[in-house]
């Protein structure tokens, strides 16, 4: 088919097959990939709206008990001094992020599964839901967990849960990590999420030493198939200091230039397949290019997450290399952002919860 006349039939909501979305994430035909980003904008437009919800995001601990192969804050990497917040540190800034109306927190931490770990959880997000009059949406992305805990921190007062499965093909995912982390469960905590009540978010990573185009096809119906309600993806990006990042050397521009490329369609196809879902313009998007969640938000994404962790925590909690806004306070960076959204033509929605329309019609039905 005629690659304008796919992207036609993409916009107007009919099922793309892997085959076509793996034509659509690479197609070089002239003005294709423009009139891609701009069916998925007009999708965007229509099903959700020209509204930018922010959830400031509170990295409170670098503590972690996997040992995943690309990430900064694995559990081995020698000499990196580990922190976590205390819970009045959390709440001040949750306290921030309601007073400046930012609808939502996420609270996200390394991966620890233990009853003191449980509760200290649980009552933060009692404290966040008391301070701001119930009213700031929480979102929780602390890894896999019991459906005992994931209950309690419902019953506490969690709104949405982000767990990134990072690719939905299972030997890729044997391939960065090691043998004791699961695929299977991770994917079977997806499902008691769904089944707890949570609107349920996960994501890939984009661009990983072997990964095919035709795996990041097959991601977009993972999430299409997982009925998901929130998606949060990004380009991967090496962490020097890791087993995956120490093999990929240094990289040149034209590799980065690239895996933007595909972050940026991935956004696309994601908004035109899945349609009515929260989709995060990835801080990653940033670290390849200055104006990254910008060119996110003109894909297809509507949800933006700034850092409101105290700086000085921030160097502790480098996922990934060249991690942007290290030292822009909390107040700089909704500053910064409110220009840049509004430069776009769109607004904030300050002080909503941004919910996504999916979710409020699951409610419903
Ligand atoms: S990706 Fe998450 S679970 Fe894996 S090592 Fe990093 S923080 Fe821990």
């Amino acid at each position: 088919m005629d690659i304008f006349k796919l992207i036609e039939a993409a916009e107007r909501g009919e099922r793309l097959g892997r085959g076509e979305i793996a034509r659509l994430l690479t197609d070089g035909e002239a003005g294709a990939r423009e009139a891609l980003f701009a069916a998925a904008y007009r999708v965007k437009a229509a099903e959700v709206g020209r509204k930018v919800f922010l959830r400031g995001i509170v990295e409170f601990s670098n503590l972690c008990s996997k040992d995943c192969f690309y990430c900064g804050i694995r559990r081995s990497r020698p000499g990196l001094e580990r922190f976590r917040m205390e819970p009045g540190e959390i709440l001040a800034a949750a306290r921030w992020a309601d007073e400046n109306g930012y609808g939502s927190l996420v609270l996200q931490s390394g991966e620890v599964e233990s009853e003191e770990f449980t509760a200290f959880v649980e009552d933060l997000l009692r404290g966040i839901k008391e301070i701001s009059g119930g009213r700031l949406g929480v979102t929780l992305s602390l890894g896999e967990q019991g459906a005992e805990t994931y209950r309690r921190w419902f019953d506490a007062g969690g709104d949405r849960y982000l767990l990134r499965i990072e690719t939905s093909d299972p030997e890729l995912y044997r391939r960065l990590h090691p043998s004791d982390h699961r695929f299977d469960r991770r994917r079977g905590c997806l499902e008691l999420l769904r089944r707890g009540g949570w609107q349920v978010g996960t994501g890939m990573m984009i661009g990983l030493p072997g990964q095919s185009v035709e795996s990041l096809a097959a991601d977009v119906l993972f999430l299409r198939d997982a009925d998901v309600d929130m998606v949060g993806m990004g380009p991967y990006i090496p962490h020097r200091e890791t087993p995956l990042g120490a093999k990929s050397g240094e990289e040149d521009r034209a590799a980065r230039r690239r895996r933007l490329e595909l972050g940026l369609r991935m956004i696309a196809l994601t908004r035109l397949t899945l349609r009515d879902v929260n989709i995060a313009a990835a801080t990653a998007l940033q670290a390849l290019d200055p104006a990254g969640r910008e060119l996110g938000l003109a894909a297809g994404a509507n949800i933006i997450m700034p850092n409101i962790t105290p700086t000085r925590y921030r160097d502790a909690y480098q996922l990934y290399d060249g991690k942007p806004c290290l030292d822009e306070n909390a107040a700089d960076c909704r500053d910064c952002l409110q220009r840049r959204v509004e430069d776009l033509g769109e607004t904030i929605g300050f002080g909503e919860r941004g919910d996504s329309p999916r979710f409020r019609r699951r409610r419903l039905s």
